[in-house]
């Protein structure tokens, strides 16, 4: 079994423009290395909104050298890029996007929500890429809900996003290996996951209590394990939607500044120095 290390929590709500009201459960200013590949996770509601006459969101924006996947629990989102990627993605739905060498998007509520308003959550995940990839072309994956095959537990089922469930495979094409699943549990529930050996793992509970290795872990939190050991056993205490992630870590230097994550400052400078000269593609009209 995998040895449970923290629990990962947010130090406070804030706001991705005027969509998003967001908890940050980790970022690459922590421990980057202990949560390799994966760079950061942001928690968006859950919040009800009222009806709006104007999409909710966030404008134009770059990225550059990691993976952006948004994953919509309630609500709607509607993304353009650079790439001409985009398109709304609702509940059940994901959005892969390959920033890679530099991308341009904007995310924002769907106009459909936007006028019913209602329930709204997401997560967004960044997925690190290695230094040979983070200059590659970017691209998207739209993954719709029905692509996405579900595999029954005792007392639950798990989608499969990307990587692999006792052989069921998700649909997302990944750079390194790396597990994605989204899992439901109803109240009493006692699964054991199969988090690969030599994986960095986690389990981030979006709603419910669990308790894994004889510790509670509540709403909003993430347990986050050893990287040694295989599996790791979950109890519920209530009906309970965790998002699980593993990977394989990359073993190279992490520097970010703010939308860019490279390996090195002078890549920083580099990234900062194209988008101010307009060498990243502008979004499609
Ligand atoms: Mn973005």
């Amino acid at each position: 079994m995998k040895k449970l290390l923290e629990i990962l929590r947010s130090q406070g709500r804030h706001w991705v423009g005027d969509g998003f009201p967001v908890r940050s459960l980790f970022g690459y200013n922590g421990d980057a290395p202990a949560v390799s590949p994966f760079l950061l996770f942001d928690y968006a509601g859950p919040h009800l909104f009222e009806p709006a006459g104007r999409p909710r969101g966030v404008g134009s924006h770059p990225h550059r050298g990691f993976e952006t996947v948004t994953i919509v629990y309630d609500g709607e989102v509607s993304h353009k890029d650079s790439t001409g990627g985009g398109g709304t993605i609702g509940p059940g739905d994901v959005q892969w996007m390959t920033a890679a060498g530099g991308i341009i998007h904007e995310e924002f509520h769907s106009e459909g929500f936007t006028k019913t308003g209602g329930p709204f959550r997401m997560v967004q995940l960044w997925v690190n890429l290695p230094a040979k990839d983070k200059m590659s072309p970017p691209h998207y994956q739209a993954i719709k809900s029905a692509d996405i095959p579900a595999v029954d537990l005792t007392g639950g089922k798990a989608r499969i996003i990307a990587g692999d469930f006792a052989g069921t495979k998700g649909p997302a094409t990944t750079f390194t290996p790396v597990n994605l699943w989204d899992i439901r549990l109803e109240a009493g529930a006692d699964v054991e996951l199969p988090l690969p050996e030599g994986h960095n793992a986690m389990i981030a509970i979006l709603s419910g209590h669990v308790t894994i290795g004889g510790k509670a872990v509540g709403e909003a939190e993430i347990a986050r394990f050893s990287s040694d050991g295989a599996g790791a056993r979950v109890r519920t205490d209530g009906d309970s939607l965790l998002l699980v992630m593993t990977g394989e870590p990359i073993d190279e230097p992490v520097v970010g500044y703010g939308p860019f994550v490279m390996n090195s400052e002078t890549e920083i400078r580099q990234a900062i120095d194209d988008f101010n000269s307009g060498r990243f593609a502008r979004v499609a009209a």
